[in-house]
């Protein structure tokens, strides 16, 4: 195979030509080249390769990773011709991505360090827990380059273990196969215990959401736990029980768990145990919806409001545009339940993970849902991904995680 990476080679890269419409996407620095979009190519560059990318007068709008398999052929790197090899690009965004987390997050321990377009490497997650590090390369680009990653990521974080975690299902859209495996260090390193802000929480690299945790929810998990204290808290949708182990730090009465996953719920209750939450947290194995449909039932028969604080993060019910509608209706029917569960004085704490969901349209179908249950709420704080998930404007994509708390006022 030829490399198309070097300075040498740059005159032998293939150019893809785009059709003459509108580029104003990709002018504005959004890296996404859609198969559609491209008119010809000038030879026929093959699941990986570096290609340029000229506008139908041959100007050039950068270069970036060919994929054929996908929707999206052409993922930029640069938006400007450059000749630097991959893995000098590599060490250095790496490099910087690294350093943007020191200056924004401060203290932790564990963060995402390149959030693949977010951080001008497409394709490309890594993140950190302590001294351990796992990867994950979404794109045939990356997925050839893992040489050039892994001795960037070394240069960067000099990580103690490394683990591949390639078994998102969103590597098939580029006819990549499933790949786990700890690349550095023992199996056993790969299963361990870290401390997010004074809550113990078991990680398993090899087999956890995301590559190990909800890191995205680690800033909001404190933010929301600060309005726990006293209160009976429920904590639907809840994994290894991030935020209810916080509530439970934070004073809670009482806190239940939800979740609907055999290994999450076990997670869930080793993690109970060695925060010594016991007494206050209990773990249910069941489906959110029908445990707050019965607990609706329950306190209405009942007249009483079992809860003072809820929490709702569910997984994303859409990965699509078309599916937002059915998606709307999950929503609204897990936030009408729980604002019936809530009376006067109590909050709701609520997250959409989905990009497809815009903020305002979130809290729309919020106020929907309040007003189907009767009840005036309050807009009391907005939450957001922290900053090891950077935004860049200019890739709506990149802004995913939006929440509220809200007041039932009465
Ligand atoms: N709150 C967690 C992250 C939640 S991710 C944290 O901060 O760490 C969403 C979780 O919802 C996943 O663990 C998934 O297994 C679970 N889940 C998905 N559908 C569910 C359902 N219908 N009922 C209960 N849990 C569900």
């Amino acid at each position: 195979m030829h490399s198309t990476d070097g300075r040498a080679a740059l005159a032998d890269r293939i150019s893809v030509y785009l059709r003459r419409g509108d580029l104003s996407r990709l002018t504005r620095g959004h890296p996404w080249v859609f198969a559609s979009e491209i008119d010809r190519a000038s030879g026929e560059p093959q699941a990986g390769d570096a290609v340029d990318v000229l506008d139908p007068r041959g100007a050039p709008l950068g270069w970036g990773f060919f994929s054929p398999a996908s929707r999206i052929a052409v993922r930029r790197l640069a938006v400007r011709p450059d000749a630097r090899p991959f893995q000098v690009l590599a060490r250095e965004r790496i490099a910087a991505s690294r350093d943007l987390r020191r200056r924004t997050c401060s203290g932790a321990t564990c963060f995402r360090v390149v959030s693949s377009e977010a951080d001008f490497l497409p394709g490309l997650l890594v993140d950190l827990y302590e001294d351990r590090v796992v990867f994950q390369t979404l794109t045939a680009g990356m997925d050839r380059r893992k040489d050039e990653i892994l001795a960037a990521i070394d240069d960067a974080l000099s990580p103690r273990v490394i683990v591949e975690r390639n078994d998102a299902a969103v590597r098939s859209l580029e006819g990549l196969a499933p790949l786990c495996g700890v690349v550095r260090g023992t199996e056993q390193d790969a299963r361990f215990e870290v401390d997010l802000d004074g809550v113990r929480l078991g990680v398993d690299l090899l087999t956890g959401h995301k590559g190990g945790l909800y890191l995205d929810q680690r800033v909001n998990h404190r933010l929301v736990a600060a309005h726990a204290r006293g209160a009976r808290v429920l904590d639907a949708f809840s994994y290894h029980g991030g935020f209810a182990l916080h509530c439970a730090a934070a004073g809670a009465a009482s806190v239940c768990a939800v979740e609907i996953s055999d290994s999450a719920v076990r997670a869930a209750q080793t993690n109970v145990g060695r925060n010594g939450a016991a007494g206050v947290v209990s773990v249910v194995e069941a489906n959110a919806f029908d445990f707050l449909k019965s607990a609706d039932a329950a306190a209405a028969r009942a007249a009483t409001r079992p809860y003072d604080l809820v929490i709702l993060d569910p997984p994303s019910f859409t990965r699509s545009r078309s599916s937002v509608g059915a998606a709307a209706r999950g929503y609204k029917e897990i936030h009408l339940r729980a604002c019936r569960l809530l009376g006067p004085g109590g909050r709701l704490a609520t997250f959409c993970c989905s990009h497809h969901v815009s903020r305002d349209a979130f809290e729309r179908i919020v106020v929907d849902a309040a007003a189907d249950a009767r009840r005036t709420i309050r807009r009391a704080e907005s939450y957001r991904q922290p900053p090891d998930h950077p935004v860049l404007p200019a890739i709506p994509e990149t802004e995913y995680l939006k929440g509220f708390l809200f007041e039932i006022v009465e």
